[in-house]
């Protein structure tokens, strides 16, 4: 068992360069437990000269890595993935430590990037890099490449997760890596980069750059990095996917969200309840796929009566986290002040919360419904990322449809209904990503990829599955023809 080094408070955070940890130049900043406003830690912001001396390292290392057979590399990602499973409570516990979500909910993001890492782990497998005879004695060939360095940009909410989905598919295929972590959240990083260097990555292949802004348009602009991937909200995916364009990277930047569940009257109650509430108190609602919005298609209080029951019910500093910040605390109990004010009704009120006992200094909010919301309201429309879901009633699925796809983001849609028909009918005509019927957080399981669409993707592809294969890498073309003595054909 190979057991990485236990995290204990305060830390000092520094950027992973060429295999060593190293202070970043730029201004200190201190990592605060949501939980309870304990000091976790601290680290330097990155400049821009801090995120050159990454690129060239990478560069450096590219030639050697992606001339390491497929295989070679795949052992080591098998590796990291023994030492993953290994660790996975000390990283859960980081990652509940720095984000503020419950252990089970951590643990249930390092799974899903576990799972990532598995589809990874079998591209040896499956790509077996297509060759045909296309005319006597000419054959046609793919063959992959890397791209070479390329860079990832994450959210606070998903610390281990996120990175996960592009990390082990962008190494595997032979890139070096750079990531830059939410600078909310960047402990996690230290130990995700020590289990990589543990499994056997080769120093420069992996670099973490600390910081914000300045090294997400300092990514954008060097020339030396081939593509971008961004997970975050959509105003900065927008500019990122524009910058990054602009100098010629590809680019795949994920976005905001705001996600409708509509539910039918024919639904199974309890499930329903369960599905809807879990939906958008799992995180604290603060993941791209949590419930935002109930359209409730006529008669539905019967159900509406279990989801307030099942979230009122949601015990804060059990069942639910906390919410990543204060600022976030007080940005979301003043929207919910505003809608009360609008005329809004409040159904479950969870603002001021009793803290968890010794938990009185850290972020918290209660499950909050909102009743009676308007169709393009503030609070039909804009993503709060917060343990609050709107209900709007509307008088059926067409008009459910209507406002749903009237919403610009494009992440999830989900129908709960006993009838076949209706399901279909939203699988069909849902401007979502990804559409659930009778789940409340449809995320898909992998090889199933990953994304969005409208407002919530910016850039082509998928950020997992099969389709990030071809973001991370080149197909080339090759030709050949070596029985000299086989005709000239048509194209030759
Ligand atoms: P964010 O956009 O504030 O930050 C994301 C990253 O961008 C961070 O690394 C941050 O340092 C950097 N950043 C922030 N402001 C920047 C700026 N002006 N210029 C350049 N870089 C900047 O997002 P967040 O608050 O960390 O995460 C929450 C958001 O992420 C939500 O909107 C959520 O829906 C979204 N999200 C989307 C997905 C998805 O798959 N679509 C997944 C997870 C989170």
């Amino acid at each position: 068992m190979k057991t990485l080094e236990k995290f204990e408070a305060p830390f000092k955070l520094g950027n992973f360069i060429g295999g060593s940890w190293i202070p970043g130049s730029g201004t200190a900043c201190t990592v605060i437990s949501p939980l309870d406003g304990n000091f976790l830690g601290e680290f330097h912001f990155s400049t821009n000269e801090d995120l050159k001396a990454a690129v060239a390292k990478a560069k450096e290392s590219f030639g050697a890595w992606s001339a390491t057979p497929l295989k070679e590399r795949t052992q080591v990602m098998f590796n990291f993935r023994d030492i993953l499973k290994d660790n996975i409570d000390e990283i859960s516990r980081i990652v509940h430590l720095e984000n503020g979500k419950t252990i089970p909910e951590a643990r249930a993001g390092v799974m899903k990037g576990l799972e990532v890492l598995e589809f990874a782990l079998s591209i040896q497998n499956m790509d077996s890099q297509a060759k045909m005879e296309v005319s006597r004695g000419v054959s046609c060939e793919y063959i992959r490449e890397p791209l070479g360095v390329v860079a990832s940009i994450t959210p606070f909410n998903f610390p281990a997760m996120v990175p996960m989905w592009t990390m082990p598919i962008a190494l595997t295929l032979g890139n070096c890596y750079i990531w830059k972590p939410s600078e909310k959240t960047p402990l996690t990083s230290y130990w995700m980069a020590c289990a990589l260097k543990e499994a056997g990555l080769p120093d420069g292949v992996l670099s973490v750059v600390q910081g914000g802004k300045e090294v997400v348009e300092g990514i954008c602009e060097h020339p030396d990095i081939k593509a971008v991937g961004f997970v975050g909200s959509t105003k900065v995916a927008k500019l990122v996917y524009a910058k990054a364009a602009s100098t010629g990277k590809r680019a795949l930047c994920l976005g905001g969200a705001k996600n409708h569940l509509i539910l039918l009257p024919d639904a199974e109650v309890k499930l329903s309840g369960m599905g809807i509430a879990d939906s958008f108190t799992g995180c604290a609602g603060q993941r791209c796929m949590a419930a935002s919005v109930l359209l409730a298609v006529g008669d539905v209080d019967h159900i509406i009566e279990k989801v307030v029951e099942r979230a009122r019910a949601t015990k804060i500093g059990e069942q639910m986290g906390a919410v990543i910040d204060s600022s976030s605390v007080e940005r979301i109990t003043k929207a919910i002040d505003r809608a009360e004010s609008e005329g809004v009704k409040v159904l479950l009120d969870g603002r001021n919360p009793v803290a968890p006992k010794g938990c009185e200094k850290g972020s918290w909010l209660s499950p909050t419904i909102l009743d009676g919301v308007k169709p393009g309201s503030e609070f039909a429309c804009d993503e709060l990322f917060g343990p609050v879901i709107s209900i709007i009633r509307v008088n059926s699925l067409s008009e459910a449809l209507e406002i749903e796809n009237s919403n610009p983001y494009g992440n999830a849609c989900s129908v709960f209904t006993s009838s076949g028909i209706f399901a279909q009918r939203v699988a069909k005509e849902a401007r979502a990503g990804m559409v659930g019927v009778n789940i409340g957080v449809p995320v898909p399981r992998e090889p199933f990829s990953f994304a969005g669409i409208n407002d919530s993707k910016f850039g082509a592809g998928e950020i997992t599955g099969e389709a990030s294969m071809d973001f991370w890498s080149n197909l080339k073309k090759l030709t050949t023809k070596w029985e000299l003595q086989s005709d000239n054909n048509w194209m030759s």
